[in-house]
């Protein structure tokens, strides 16, 4: 794994031991001396991570952390503060300002190169995503996830631990801001897992009946459990098991005697970055929803609509069940926006989206084909039940006027419609499609505001 780390530190042969250990293990190396040189590097040199001395003149480590952390282009690069201090009370304020973890001066290459590659890792999973929502973002209108400090989070917490003074300490520890449930054998954790929701996962690894690595692998591997956050509570010195834990991906650590401040805070850490992995999650599933929905009605887009006929009209074939076809078309309305202007024209698109909604069922499939143009696809439907809800539809339209937001408040509109069925062997989507918009054709010549059907141009 490579990645670009930024090290940051007053001292010059501090950078240049840091650079050296990190350039020999082939991470790519950028440095800073002052806090405002590590922000301005932050913007040009998009650093995968960032090693951040704390004490240094002006500005200070965690006010450096800080500004990282509230600033929505950088709040997602983890930040390791290195410190001479190692006191609980450091670690909590380091934790309050938005640290992702910390090394201790001198710094231990084991546990350097651990913590760089495990948070590397983490990152680049929640970069797959931040690029994806870019995606979306370009294509619509999706909000970017907030990334910025949140300091009030609860959570559902599952603690894994089979000694009950510890699963008690640790629940008068994270009570009343979250919920605390636990588990105390392997079966009853992945039962747990599988059944709750939970925000965030403890796991004890050192526990009497069963081995917790094991444990998390298995959750890594489980759908419902890949997803949370696992925080490791590992004894002081244990540093083979703690760098197996990393390795397999778990999200954080707390070594025994566990500080309560700091189990709370990288507690709420964790709680933020889920809750921000979660927001990209849901955008980007979206996005995906928005590539095939037709934005200003809401209803599936041409795009779809073309890939999904395909599937409808197979599926009639191999059932031998019926498949109607229908085109609709507002009737002048080139004269709705030429009169009252395209917005209005808008509302009336809108309105009448909503009644061929409400007008179709659930395993309809309707979209918006074009402009003014929209189209439903009516699985398990012969010709004479689709001319009757088109039929409906129709009157409706013509007998209810459309509301709109400026006098004269409402319109009276009307839609002419074209229906086709599917004809089984040899036909498919384009042919089904000419033959409805055939039908539609029809339908304006002979006058408009009317249904015809495509087999009455047969007859
Ligand atoms: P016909 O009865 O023959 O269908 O006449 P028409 O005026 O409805 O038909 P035509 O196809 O000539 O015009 C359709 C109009 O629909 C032209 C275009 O400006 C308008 N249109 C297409 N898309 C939109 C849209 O998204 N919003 C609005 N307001 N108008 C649109
Ligand atoms: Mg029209
Ligand atoms: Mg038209």
């Amino acid at each position: 794994m490579t990645a670009r780390v930024l090290v940051v530190d007053d001292i010059l042969s501090n950078v240049k031991l840091l650079e050296a250990k990190l350039t020999a293990e082939y991470f790519e190396v950028i440095t800073a001396f002052n806090g405002l040189e590590c922000l301005a590097k932050m913007d040009e040199g998009a650093p995968d991570i960032v090693l951040l001395d704390v004490m240094m003149p002006g500005m200070d480590g965690f006010e450096v952390c800080r500004r990282i952390k509230s600033n929505p282009k950088t709040a997602h690069v983890p930040v390791v503060m290195v410190t001479a201090l190692d006191q609980p009370s450091d670690r909590v304020a380091g934790l309050d300002a938005g640290a992702d973890d910390f090394l201790t001066k001198p710094v231990d290459d084991a546990a350097l190169f651990a913590r760089v590659r495990s948070l590397v890792r983490l990152k680049m999973m929640t970069d797959e995503l931040r690029m994806r929502e870019s995606t979306g973002q370009g294509m619509g209108l999706i909000d970017p996830a907030e990334t910025l400090i949140e300091n009030n989070l609860q959570g559902r917490i599952l603690v894994i631990e089979d000694r009950v003074e510890s699963v008690a300490w640790f629940s008068s520890a994270l009570t009343p801001t979250h919920e605390v449930s636990s588990a105390d054998t392997f079966e009853e954790a992945l039962v747990r897992v599988k059944g709750g929701d939970y925000d965030l996962i403890v796991v004890s690894l050192g526990m009497r009946g069963f081995d917790g690595l094991r444990l998390c692998s298995q959750l890594r591997s489980l759908p419902e459990g890949r997803h949370v956050p696992i925080l490791v509570v590992v004894s002081d010195g244990d540093r083979r098991k703690l760098t197996q834990a990393l390795e397999m991906g778990v999200n954080d650590y707390l070594t025994r005697p566990v500080d309560k401040n700091e189990l709370v805070a990288r507690v709420r850490t964790q709680l933020r970055k889920k809750r921000y992995a979660d927001r990209l999650r849901h955008n980007v599933q979206l996005s995906l929803e928005m590539a095939i929905t037709d934005q200003l009605t809401g209803l599936h887009n041409r795009r779809y609509m073309s890939r999904h006929l395909d599937t409808l009209l197979d599926n009639a074939k191999k059932n031998a069940r019926p498949l109607a076809f229908v085109i609709m078309d507002i009737d002048y309305f080139k004269q709705v926006n030429d009169t009252y202007g395209h917005d209005i024209g808008d509302e009336v698109l809108k309105e009448f989206a909503a009644r061929i909604a409400a007008n179709t069922r659930g395993i309809d499939l309707a979209c918006r084909y074009g402009g003014e143009e929209f189209v439903v696809a009516m699985p398990d439907t012969d010709m004479a039940f689709a001319f009757n809800i088109a039929e409906r539809l129709r009157q409706s339209i013509e007998t209810t006027p459309v509301k709109i937001s400026r006098a004269p408040h409402q319109l009276n509109i009307t839609i002419s419609i074209g229906i086709a069925q599917a004809e089984g062997e040899g036909d498919d989507a384009d042919k089904l499609l000419h033959r409805a918009d055939q039908a539609l054709y029809r339908a304006k010549r002979s006058g408009r505001n009317k249904v015809v059907t495509d087999a009455a141009q047969a007859a």
